[in-house]
């Protein structure tokens, strides 16, 4: 297990807009700089849902990855690869298909909620369903300690959790384990009494903290390779060696980035900012958004909790700003016109360094494809490990 790594990825089945820099790459951006982060274009994914519209797909991959950087996303410090360009991501999926009950697959909350959402397409297909898999696969291939999720998300994590140990059940006994972990024990040196200590609380006595303090002992000692380290942490609680740990969710807080209409911005609402949108178009897309209804006339107060941009406000300006929103509208001292102004120079304002960034992507587009392969190339030598485990682990080692 790598604690510290992260794995996230995006759909690429359009222009990206402000609702994903706010919710999901600003927290990347951020990520990066404390966790080893992996970036994935997830262009598998991409077809569950668009196996019939395959044209978009190639045409956003890499503009979203030229928003991802524009937005700060650094390849010096994450790496950032096309799912598919890693051919283990559907091999390992393959593999944990055999293992995994239809039942799970089935009882995914998303499932019914995105077929019911995408009632326009026919999504009864094999791979829709299997889609919460193939993301399991996506993170166990990189054996990822956190996967930063929303709620909405929490059950796929669950589900990658159930299966990593299913598989882990079925096929972490190695022959000959209890010998192999016990070698492993003395490669601790002088911890590995202390550790064998623990353990037999914690199997005799149920001592949580024993499991715990264990289990520090393990992260902390140097002399372990991987695979040591990955039968210690099964030999600790009796079971086998853990081939493909359980990763963690990594709650994030839901995007509150309202769209021009004031619901959440998204495509499908025809309510977006995209993330590269020239400031004339800011300007008139936020001017043209409708208002509190009661303000009919200049005259009219007016009252921001039933005004969409006031929830642009909410986001973007600052307590004195936000003062002089309320204070005017309620008393009809300022017009809405003058009210979205803040606004559109805050929006404006925050796509500046975008732009700028942008600029030499835009300019010499092989810089993008140099930087994702690149990535690929460093994701691929991390998945093809797993996968040799996997493979012997599964009796296909020949
Ligand atoms: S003044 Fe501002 S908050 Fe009030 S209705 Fe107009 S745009 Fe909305």
């Amino acid at each position: 297990m790598f604690a510290n790594r992260i794995l996230s990825g995006m759909r690429p089945t359009g222009s990206l807009h402000l609702g994903h820099y706010h919710g999901v790459i600003k927290n990347w951006v951020e990520l990066q700089t404390r966790h080893d982060c992996y970036f994935m274009v997830a262009d598998w994914h991409a077809l569950t849902t668009n196996y019939d519209e395959v044209a978009i797909i190639e045409k956003s991959i890499w503009e979203m990855v030229i928003d991802w950087l524009a937005s700060g996303v650094d390849p010096e410090q994450a790496t950032i690869f096309i799912q598919s360009k890693v051919p283990q991501h559907a091999e390992l999926h393959l593999a944990l298909s055999m293992v995994t009950p239809l039942g799970w697959l089935e009882r995914v909350p998303t499932y019914k909620d995105q077929m019911d959402k995408l009632n326009h397409k026919d999504l009864a297909t094999y791979g829709f369903l299997g889609y919460p898999l193939l993301q399991a696969a996506d993170i166990l291939v990189y054996k990822a300690g956190l996967v930063p999720v929303g709620e909405d998300q929490v059950p796929h994590i669950e589900l990658t959790r159930e299966v990593a140990r299913r598989f882990n059940n079925l096929y972490g006994r190695e022959p000959n384990f209890e010998e192999l972990a016990k070698a492993a024990v003395k490669k601790i040196g002088k911890a590995g009494k202390q550790f064998e200590q623990l353990r037999t609380r914690y199997l005799q006595d149920g001592d949580g903290e024993a499991l715990l303090a264990a289990r520090e002992l393990l992260a902390a000692s140097q002399n372990l390779g991987n695979s040591d380290r990955e039968r210690l942490q099964g030999y600790l609680e009796n079971k086998g060696k853990i081939i493909l740990p359980e990763s963690e969710a990594l709650l994030t807080a839901a995007s509150k980035m309202p769209g021009l209409d004031g619901n959440k911005m998204s495509k499908s609402y025809k309510n977006t900012i995209t993330m590269r949108e020239t400031p004339e178009d800011v300007s008139k897309k936020i001017r043209a958004m409708p208002t509190d209804p009661a303000r009919v006339r200049r005259t009219d107060a007016g009252n921001p909790d039933k005004c969409p941009v006031w929830q642009l406000h909410e986001v973007y300006s600052g307590d004195d700003t936000k003062e002089w929103v309320k204070a005017g509208c309620t008393s009809a001292g300022i017009g809405c016109l003058e009210c979205k102004q803040p606004v559109i120079e805050a929006v404006v304002r925050e796509q500046q360094p975008m732009f700028e960034r942008a600029e030499k992507y835009l300019a010499n587009p092989n810089l993008v494809k140099e930087i994702v392969f690149e990535g690929c190339h460093k994701a691929e030598l991390v998945a093809r490990e797993t996968m040799k485990e996997v493979r012997e682990a599964m009796g296909l080692g020949y």
